[in-house]
């Protein structure tokens, strides 16, 4: 099974007032193999966002289908949404509480028994294990944005999706962060990211599908991609 399938997949935003609604995805169809390091790439408003809240269950779909490694986002959300992990585009975090605390919390939230808790080791994998009981208040924003991939994958998520991670964050950090996520990805969890740097997607990603006004306009093998642009 795919980690992803998106078929046909429609958003209209109802707008308030005069003026016609907002059609955000026109008919989306993607397939995101298990295993792979999947970018979505596209200029500002072309739908990335609305397409990964889709995908994360935070947006209520118009039209279509939505499978996470075969389940249906609808008929079988509670499976579909215990087989992602999804790091947000703002850097919220409770700042008086610690990575630690904040990994605990987060497995409380999904049931994860006390046993089976990988808390040091997820830490661990972010590079965050000195930082581990500091208050998240103290972290740098490199580190906050790791800590956000720690807690997405609290719940030893199939599919780990990423909204512009690195969006504001210099080119240092960001490199520290793809480092992390690429280890990730090394045992086996699948990527999926939005990102508008042509390049970063270039260098980390396997696939790239190019989003513009809600439809996609490509989406192959990087290599074939950039070997046409
Ligand atoms: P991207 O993430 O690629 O920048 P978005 O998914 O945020 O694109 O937005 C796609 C389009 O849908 C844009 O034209 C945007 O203005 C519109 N849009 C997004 N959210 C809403 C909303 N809540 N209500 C109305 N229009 C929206
Ligand atoms: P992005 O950084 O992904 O492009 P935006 O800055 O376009 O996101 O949008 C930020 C927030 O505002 C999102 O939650 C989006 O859903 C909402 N939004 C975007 N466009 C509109 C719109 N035309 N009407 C209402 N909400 C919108």
């Amino acid at each position: 099974t795919p980690a992803l399938q998106v078929r046909d997949l429609v958003k209209i935003y109802k707008v308030k007032g005069p003026g016609p609604d907002k059609t955000a995805l026109k008919g989306i169809n993607l397939d995101v193999k298990q295993g792979s390091f999947f970018g979505l790439l596209g200029p500002n408003g072309a739908g990335k966002s609305t397409l990964i809240n889709i995908i994360a269950g935070l947006v209520n779909k118009t039209g279509g289908e939505v499978r996470i490694c075969g389940f249906d986002t609808e008929k079988d959300m509670r499976a579909a949404r215990s087989a992602i992990g999804v790091v947000p585009q703002e850097l919220n975090l409770d700042a008086f509480f610690t990575p630690r605390e904040v990994m605990e919390f987060q497995a409380g939230l999904y049931g994860v028994p006390k046993s089976k808790r990988r808390t040091d080791e997820i830490l661990a994998a972010m590079g965050l294990t000195d930082k581990a009981d500091v208050y998240a208040r103290t972290l740098s924003g490199g580190m906050r944005r790791r800590l956000l991939v720690a807690k997405a994958m609290v719940h030893s998520p199939d599919v780990l999706i990423l909204d512009e991670p690195t969006a504001g964050v210099d080119i240092e950090l960001r490199q520290q962060l793809w480092a992390h996520v690429k280890k990730l990805n090394d045992e086996g969890t699948t990527i999926i990211l939005t990102t508008h740097y042509l390049e970063e997607a270039e260098e980390l990603c396997d696939t790239i599908a190019i989003i513009n006004h809600g439809e996609v306009v490509a989406c192959e093998p990087t290599e074939d991609l950039l070997g046409r642009l």
